[in-house]
């Protein structure tokens, strides 16, 4: 069995075929997925997807791609977080890839996440693009990890460097790969993913974009997962049920959903 830990199927391009797309997981041997919420005002369709389906979970924050949005604060997000169905706070980081400027503000919406993370004991999903540096040291000021006594997380879509990668791992996070590490380009992204150990490994498809190759260019869903867990089986040269036992058991420890 595998499990999709981070997709958006409440986005308008996924929505409306919610039963083919549950039908499509069930067919592709995909048992759960994670439905991660971006902003404040999507939080409560996020919520409703998990409250209806058992085998679909949620998360909410605020995405640092979203300038002038309702802002979330630390009390909201512990409040929000305490319902059983939501398993994590985010998906939140930084951005300089899609935002430039003065983007402090993406920066203290980042702690307030990780503050948050911390008091409600849920664990981080980490989005981080052209940021790499400044998301590890605000990782470490606010003691995002659990080496720090912070609840952890994973980062997500992740396309950074092995150093990247090991400098989170060492503060306890996973790496989560999605279908761009399918894609023919990305060389150096499969060398970290052959580095990254299976016991801190997570798959996600990041659903509707990205969709892994055969794919690509179809819009993505969560059923495709079992293609990033192919190809990464292939690229580890491990069996196919190892990478999804060990990938589904990780996602079930991080997320503290019973095994
Ligand atoms: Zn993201
Ligand atoms: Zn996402």
């Amino acid at each position: 069995m595998f499990v999709d830990s981070h997709c958006h199927i409440d986005f308008p391009e996924l929505a409306g075929r919610l039963p083919e797309i549950l039908e499509k997981m069930r067919a592709n041997e995909v048992s759960e997925a994670l439905c991660v919420s971006v902003t404040l005002a999507d939080f409560p369709g996020v919520l409703a997807l998990a409250e209806s389906h058992p085998n679909i979970y949620a998360s909410v924050g605020v995405h640092p791609d979203y300038p002038d949005i309702d802002e979330p604060t630390v009390a909201g997000l512990v409040a929000q977080a305490a319902h059983p169905r939501i398993v994590a706070i985010g998906e939140t980081g930084l951005d300089y890839f899609r935002l430039q400027g003065d983007l402090e503000w993406q920066r203290e919406r980042f702690r307030v996440h990780i503050r948050a993370s911390r008091e409600s004991g849920k664990p981080l999903i980490i989005h981080t693009r052209s940021a790499s540096e400044d998301t590890l040291r605000l990782m470490r000021e606010e003691k995002a990890g659990t080496d720090a006594g912070g609840a952890g997380g994973v980062m997500h879509c992740f396309t950074e460097s092995l150093a990247v990668a090991e400098a989170a791992m060492a503060m306890g996070f996973y790496i989560s790969f999605s279908g761009i590490v399918t894609f023919k380009n990305a060389k150096e992204l499969q060398a970290v993913a052959r580095a990254v150990p299976l016991e801190r490994m997570l798959i996600e498809t990041d659903s509707p974009y990205l969709a892994p190759v055969p794919m690509r260019g179809k819009t993505n869903e969560p059923g495709f997962v079992r293609h990033v867990a192919e190809f990464l089986a292939d690229l580890k040269e491990v069996p196919l049920t190892t990478l999804a036992e060990a990938t589904t058991r990780n996602f079930r420890t991080l997320f503290s959903i019973p095994h």
